[in-house]
């Protein structure tokens, strides 16, 4: 592995660009810029239910307004990137299946009432059903199956999905923010790594990516600090080296309980998203920092302070200072 500092953002084009986003963003970028690194956007378009029409356009448009560039895509001269998982899906696939070989994962052909009755089992006692070394030998799955049946279901064409499966020991992991991280992934579940649609979940295309693209540092919200296990388990599963993670803390109410939300932001008198959003389903109109009259260079100035002090009494920077 290289050691250069390569950095990627990684929105998912569900709805317009939140100010948290804005700022993991900017963060990235600000990382790659002190290390003479690359920063690189990609799109995480795998979840076809969750997809939002106009949301990518969005997301460009919100850092071209921030003046945050990304320097890398899949075209690499003239018009460059961003990168879109949607068109690297055949890729993943194959990383799937190396996994099945490598018995870090399985075919799960369970039908959506063998799991309705699971989870209403469980319910009736009481427990949330997680599907995982405690019960998948009661399901229809490549590790209950023959190979033969395995083979006869995958030529018939049987809907599946890809299970991973965790090792189960005490896993460390390292956090550039929260430092060392103890979990037993006894208690982990079964994650799905590919879909029945063709597709890969989230958890599989973003490794497969960050492996793929060298990525040195994930720096993302600490939303996805609970997915760092899982994260780091298939790093190991395919014998890859991890990249260093940094899980940011979260933009929160001004309660201070839960992250801060759009509606928080009418509340106090300004959107919470850069720039105007016109929801494609209802037609609703949200106002950004744009239209309200706030310059980006503020909104950016405010941003790196939210979480950073330069230990000075200067409070105004610009991005080159940043
Ligand atoms: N697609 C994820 C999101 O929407 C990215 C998480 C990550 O950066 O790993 O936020």
């Amino acid at each position: 592995m290289s050691t250069d500092v390569r950095v990627r953002f990684a929105p998912s084009p569900t709805g317009p660009l939140h100010i948290g986003g804005v700022r993991t963003a900017l963060f990235n970028y600000l990382f790659a810029k002190k290390h003479n690194g690359t920063f690189i956007l990609r799109i995480e378009d795998t979840d076809q239910n969750r997809y939002v029409e106009g949301a990518e356009d969005y997301i460009i448009e919100a850092l071209n307004w921030c003046k945050i560039p990304y320097d890398e895509g899949p075209e690499k001269e003239g018009n460059c990137g961003p990168y879109r998982q949607s068109e690297r899906k055949e890729m993943y696939r194959a990383y799937a299946e190396e996994l099945i070989e490598k018995r870090a994962a399985y075919y799960a052909f369970d039908t959506t009432e063998e799991l309705t009755q699971a989870r209403t089992t469980a319910e009736a006692d009481k427990k949330t059903f997680i599907y995982n070394h405690n019960n998948r030998l009661n399901f229809t799955n490549s590790l209950t199956l023959s190979a033969d049946e395995v083979k006869e279901r995958l030529d018939r064409g049987d809907a599946y999905t890809v299970r991973f499966k965790p090792e189960l020991k005490t896993l460390n992991m390292y956090d550039e923010i929260r430092k060392g991280i103890e979990i037993d992934t006894s208690l982990l579940d079964d994650k799905v790594l590919f879909k029945s649609d063709g597709m890969p979940t989230y958890h599989l295309a973003n490794v497969v990516d960050d492996h793929t693209m060298e990525i040195s540092h994930v720096i993302r919200g600490e939303e996805w600090l609970p997915s760092m296990a899982l994260h780091v388990l298939l790093y190991e599963s395919f014998g890859w080296e991890r990249p260093k993670f940094a899980h940011l803390p979260l933009i929160l109410k001004p309660t201070g309980k839960g992250k801060l939300s759009k509606r928080d932001g009418d509340k106090m008198g300004f959107s919470v998203f850069p720039l105007e959003w016109k929801d494609p389903k209802s037609g609703e109109l949200s106002t950004g920092f744009r239209e309200d009259g706030f310059l980006p260079e503020a909104m950016v100035n405010i941003l790196a302070f939210l979480g950073w002090n330069p230990g000075t009494e200067q409070e105004i920077f610009n991005l080159e200072e940043l």
